[in-house]
């Protein structure tokens, strides 16, 4: 992991156990910090259709620069937080900026989604809180999405689960499931749930199209989203092959480095000023060749 993720990268690997605690505590002691000088900062990911590539949403994804240990992935300091029992302020710290820049994003209207685990969900300050975050920053909340992975759906919680997300679907959030395919949940407790769209994990999405039960996979989650009267986005697409693998199995929607990671707000402005327009993705994706269909289309 330290290895594909770069040389600026912090890494938990230590020879011995000792180093690796005082490594940790490092790690603690600076994750502290950063939350109290607010020093994180929310990186957007553009979510595309994938036939004409218009930009038709974002996904609000965490971002920590830390001055000694260098950029440290959410796929490490995320659970770290759940553990320190800081997720919650930290999660309150995303829906400030999220519902900030959608107020300077106001006039654009682009929904933004931010990612909820399973600890926030089921935080009983969690619906009040972010009550007061969307009337302060005065944004329309049908412009807000939730995604929650599966593991939010944990049997013990799902009734208590079941009643948060009634209520944020009652104020006029968007709710998806993230990650889907990598979990457990049930069939029959999802068709329960006020879901809007469901995220195909990048697992199965990453050997398309050569791969042919990856291939079967990602047919039958979108045939089965679809049953449910589901919108379907599948994460993680790198390559024109899968775009088009993807548009032609019935996908709506999807996100990747084909058309972008996730860059700062200041980097977003001028694609959701350009957005109006099926020109965005030709202008600011420089993967897109020329050859795409994308880019001939428009
Ligand atoms: P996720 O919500 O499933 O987000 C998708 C991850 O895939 C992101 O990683 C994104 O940068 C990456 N990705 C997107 N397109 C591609 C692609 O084409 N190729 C590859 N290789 N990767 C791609 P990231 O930003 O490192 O986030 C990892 C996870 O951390 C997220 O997975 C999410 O579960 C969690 N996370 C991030 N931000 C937050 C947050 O604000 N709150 C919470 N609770 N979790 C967060
Ligand atoms: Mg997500
Ligand atoms: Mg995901
Ligand atoms: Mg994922």
């Amino acid at each position: 992991q330290a290895k594909s993720a770069g040389r600026n990268q912090y890494s938990f690997y230590q020879a011995s156990t000792s180093q690796h605690n005082e490594e940790e505590l490092k790690l603690e002691q600076a994750l502290r910090q950063a939350l109290r000088q607010q020093q994180l900062e929310v990186y957007y990911q553009p979510k595309f259709t994938l036939d004409t590539g218009k930009l038709c949403g974002l996904e609000a994804l965490l971002r920590w620069h830390d001055a000694e240990l260098g950029i440290v992935s959410p796929a490490l300091f995320i659970p770290l937080a759940e553990k320190l029992g800081l997720i919650h302020q930290l999660g309150e710290q995303v829906m400030r900026q999220v519902c900030n820049q959608l107020h300077f994003w106001q006039e654009l209207a682009v929904p933004v989604a931010i990612n909820i685990s399973a600890l926030q969900l089921t935080e009983p300050d969690f619906l009040p809180k972010l009550v007061s975050i969307l009337e302060q920053s005065a944004i329309s909340p049908s412009l807000l999405e939730i995604e929650l992975t599966e593991s939010c759906l944990i049997p013990e919680q799902a009734d208590y689960t079941l009643s948060v997300l009634t209520k944020l679907k009652a104020l006029g959030l968007r709710l998806s499931i993230d990650d889907f395919g990598t979990g457990y949940s049930s069939l029959s407790y999802l068709r329960r749930l006020p879901l809007d769209a469901l995220k195909i994990d990048r697992s199965f999405i990453k050997d398309l199209p050569t791969s042919k039960s990856d291939g079967q996979i990602t047919l039958a989650i979108i045939a089965m989203a679809k049953a449910l009267g589901l919108e379907v986005i599948a994460e993680g697409i790198e390559l024109e092959a899968q775009r088009q693998f993807l548009l032609e199995a019935g996908c709506d929607t999807g996100q990747g480095f084909l058309v972008s990671p996730a860059l700062p707000a200041t980097e977003i402005t001028p694609w959701l000023a350009d957005s109006a327009s099926c020109t965005s993705l030709v202008q600011f994706a420089p993967n897109l060749g020329a050859t795409n269909p994308l880019r001939r289309r428009s």
